[in-house]
């Protein structure tokens, strides 16, 4: 299997396995004062350093989540409850899980929702997000980096708008984290958003950064845990892994970076010469180094996807199935393509395991499934 599909998710890293494996055996729970407790304790207080170093946070400012999901929803729902403002305002290119919380938020709190598309270049343009803070707003959020396609946002030029407009600022900063820079202080904003899963981490893990001196209305009511801004027991073991991940994205990412850029850059330039009728989509824009989205014209992304999952390479495609129906992305509506269009799009993503064979192969078979697939179209049907 030739694995193109780290934005869905990431092969856990080795490391991680192991460490993950020993603290299963920390069984106390990290609120005991007893000395199963303490151990537990300690182990997910180390790990917190190192998801705040990974982000240049404080510890006191991580809060341990059960992943990417939460956290957004935690943030959006927790800072739009109250404010001066009855404006809150996002990209057009986030995640479901921001859309969603923006949209209940809006419901539930009688607020004014605004969505702020990317370019076509794929690009977000600040000068439009600032117009649209305009007169003031209770949350911002743009996402850091966007999952389908790569763009990455001048989050910190937005995070200087909103603050000027009265808004807490919140980013998804779930794609980025182990392969751009992340530093919550220098971005300026509020709220950050983590997950494990998406840095060779554990499943079912993240953190949501809030900047010390920020209150959030907490949404889970119980035990009182991370600071009472998570009540529920903490996932020691999950934790654990996220701590190594993260310690391993922080001392990586510059090499990784650098290799899995290149790699992208080749399996791009082969499959656009070999297929003919494809481009990249947001290539316009500064993008993740891992992440690669492209249009391949006459074809359906969905059917393009299952021959290649049967050809043994696992990729993603730009549109979300429910009941059966493919519904193309609104992340890639929102760039300007058509409904067509947009299902058209495949996405490829690398990690740091993807090797220089893998992609040349993976380009090869991708060009003739293409050029296959536009020929059987194009073939006459027999009577
Ligand atoms: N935000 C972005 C940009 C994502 O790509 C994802 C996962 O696909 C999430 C949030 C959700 O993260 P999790 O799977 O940890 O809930």
């Amino acid at each position: 299997m030739i694995y193109l599909d780290n934005n869905a998710s990431t092969k856990v890293d080795p490391e991680v396995r192991a460490t993950v494996a020993e603290a299963l055996e920390l069984f106390g729970n990290p609120s005991s004062i007893h000395a199963e407790g303490r151990r537990a304790r300690r182990a997910v207080e180390e790990a917190r350093e190192e998801v705040a170093r990974l982000v240049g946070a404080r510890p006191e400012e991580v809060f341990f989540t059960s992943g990417g999901t939460e956290g957004n929803a935690m943030a959006i729902f927790g800072a739009a409850a109250a404010g001066a403002s009855r404006k809150i305002v996002r990209t057009g290119a986030e995640h479901p899980s921001v859309r969603e919380s923006f949209g209940r938020a809006a419901r539930e709190f009688g607020l004014e929702e605004v969505v702020v598309d990317p370019e076509p270049s794929g690009a977000l343009d600040p000068r439009a997000f600032s117009a649209a803070l305009e007169g003031g707003a209770r949350l911002a959020s743009a996402m850091l980096a966007n999952n389908e396609y790569g763009g990455v946002f001048p989050v910190e030029q937005v995070a200087a708008a909103a603050r000027e407009a009265g808004a807490l600022v919140h980013t998804d900063a779930v794609q980025a984290a182990g392969r751009i820079p992340v530093d919550a202080v220098r971005l300026g904003v509020d709220l950050l958003s983590l997950s494990a899963h998406k840095m060779h981490g554990p499943k079912g893990v993240g953190a949501l950064y809030v900047r010390r001196g920020v209150s959030l209305e907490p949404r889970t009511p119980g035990g009182g845990q991370e600071r009472r801004m998570r009540a529920g027991t903490e996932n020691t073991a999950g934790i654990v892994g996220f701590g190594v991940a993260a310690r391993l994205a922080r001392e990586r990412l510059a090499a990784d970076a650098q290799a899995v850029a290149r790699l992208r850059d080749r399996l791009e330039r082969s499959i656009l010469e070999g297929s003919g009728g494809a481009r990249v989509v947001g290539a316009g824009a500064p993008r993740l180094p891992n992440t690669s989205a492209i249009l391949f014209e006459g074809i359906s992304g969905d059917a393009l996807a299952i021959r290649l999952d049967l050809e043994g390479i696992a990729v993603s495609v730009g549109s979300a199935c429910s009941s059966g129906t493919p519904e193309p992305s609104p992340a890639l509506l929102a760039l300007g393509l058509d409904r067509g269009d947009a299902r058209r799009v495949v996405r490829l993503s690398l990690s740091r395991w993807t090797t220089q064979e893998e992609v040349d192969e993976a380009s090869r078979r991708i060009a003739a499934a293409v050029l296959a697939m536009r020929e059987t179209a194009a073939a006459p049907a027999l009577a």
